[in-house]
């Protein structure tokens, strides 16, 4: 039996990490596990608003395979996956490869979403992988740079005017990282404080829409505290190369934008022919397996999962778990048992606000300050330690 898992991010590298473990115990007799990612590496995308924001080193933030799966149990395969002919059991790749397969799990994330705003595409930084927050924390440096060596005052504004466009929690964290650095970077290139505009914009009423209210008011204050002008009600309707014009309003200069306004699935979930909903997620059954092909299991940001009327959020923590219990459901189809019901845990969510401030709720519990900033970087030093990254 040969099972396939594709991505290895939070939700994929957990289920390989768990099964090559029960391989290597002999629980899986002669079965081959394969992982298949683009990238050689491990990213930890939770880590990646500290990585454009200097406050995390780059190479930290990327972990090579090799040392993760050195354990034995999955080979890995480095490759881009174009596609899924699930009637065939077959994953395609670049160059013309294709690989079969008995069990599927797909586990490819989420990508960036670009809604038909003017401009949007050709001008925003996007901040959903490791080399472009690399690319970000770039730019950020070389506007400074460039600003430094500006005597007209308007342009030197202009430059260093940056915009996080989207108010959820990935913008939230990214302008709480940007409101510790750029003041340092001010002093670094000898430019003054009162020049520096960090804004954050959202189309609707308050930040962190969805979830809870308490959460996003508190990070609203703190936010505003750190100096970031928060424009709520505020959608994006045009952005050329150096003005931004929000609904209503005249367009306004800006330096960099960088686009935090949301993610879907891969689309080559829906081109594959799997059922698709929300945000062009993979509908699933009780036991996280695509509607229509029981040999795959799709988990982490690409898995549709409703509670109620809500689809689950996509976040690491909700990834990393199904990755674990799609590891024991295979385990237990190995063995000849039946499947257990999915059932999401919600531990809450955490969202650090640069420095060691925070806010987020634990187990139900409201946290905010240091104590929330503390216990989330405690969260990622675990979470490494599950790994065998620390
Ligand atoms: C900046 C940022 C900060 C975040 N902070 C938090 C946080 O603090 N807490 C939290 O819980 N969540 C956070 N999230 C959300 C969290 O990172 C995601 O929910 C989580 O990464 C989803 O895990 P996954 O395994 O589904 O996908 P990922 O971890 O994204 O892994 C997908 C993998 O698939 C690979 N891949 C994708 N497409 C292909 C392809 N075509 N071929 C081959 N390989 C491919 C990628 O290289 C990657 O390794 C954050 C997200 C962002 C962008």
């Amino acid at each position: 039996m040969h099972i396939l898992i594709l991505g290895a991010g939070y939700a994929g590298l957990r289920a390989a990490l768990d099964l090559a473990e029960a391989k290597r115990a002999g629980e899986l007799g002669e079965v081959t596990v394969t992982l298949v990612d683009r990238n050689d590496y491990h990213q930890v995308i939770t880590w990646l608003h500290e990585v454009a924001a200097a406050s995390v080193a780059p190479d930290k933030a990327r972990i090579p395979l090799e040392q993760l799966l050195g354990a034995g149990g999955v080979a890995f395969h480095q490759a881009t996956v174009r596609g899924i002919a699930p009637r065939e059991q077959r994953v395609l790749l670049a160059d013309s490869e294709a690989l079969s397969y008995d069990r599927l799990v797909v586990a490819l994330g989420s990508i960036t979403a670009w809604p038909p705003i003017e401009g949007l595409r050709e001008h925003a930084l996007p901040m959903r992988w490791w080399d472009e927050a690399v690319r970000l924390r770039e730019a950020v440096l070389h506007n400074f740079a460039l600003a430094a060596e500006m005597e007209d005052e308007a342009e030197r504004k202009r430059l260093l005017t940056l915009v996080v466009a989207g108010g959820g929690y990935t913008g939230c964290q990214l302008a709480g990282e940007m409101a510790h650095w750029v003041p340092e970077l001010a002093d670094h290139f000898g430019l003054s404080l009162l020049e520096l505009t960090l804004r954050q914009i959202e189309a609707r009423e308050r930040l962190m829409p969805g979830w809870d209210e308490r959460l996003a008011d508190k990070a609203e204050r703190i936010l505003r505290r750190k100096g970031v002008q928060i424009l709520l009600n505020s959608p994006l309707e045009r952005l050329d190369a150096q003005t931004m014009t929000l609904k209503g309003k005249n367009p306004m200069p800006y330096g960099l934008l960088i686009w935090a306004g949301g993610v879907q699935a891969p689309p080559l979930l829906k081109d594959s022919g799997f059922t698709t909903g929300v945000q062009g997620r993979a509908e699933v059954d009780a036991y996280l397996r695509a509607k229509e092909y029981p040999d795959v299991f799709v988990i982490g940001d690409a898995s549709l999962w409703m509670e109620g009327d809500k689809p689950l959020p996509g976040t690491a923590s909700h990834a990393l778990r199904q990755g674990e219990y799609v590891a024991r459901m295979i385990r237990r189809q190995i063995q000849g048992k039946g499947l257990a019901d999915y059932e999401p845990t919600n531990l809450g969510l955490m969202v650090s606000l640069g420095g060691s401030d925070g806010v987020g709720i634990a187990l139900g519990i409201p946290l905010s300050g240091v104590t929330a900033g503390i216990l989330k970087e405690g969260i990622e030093s675990w979470y490494l330690s599950t790994i065998g990254a620390d």
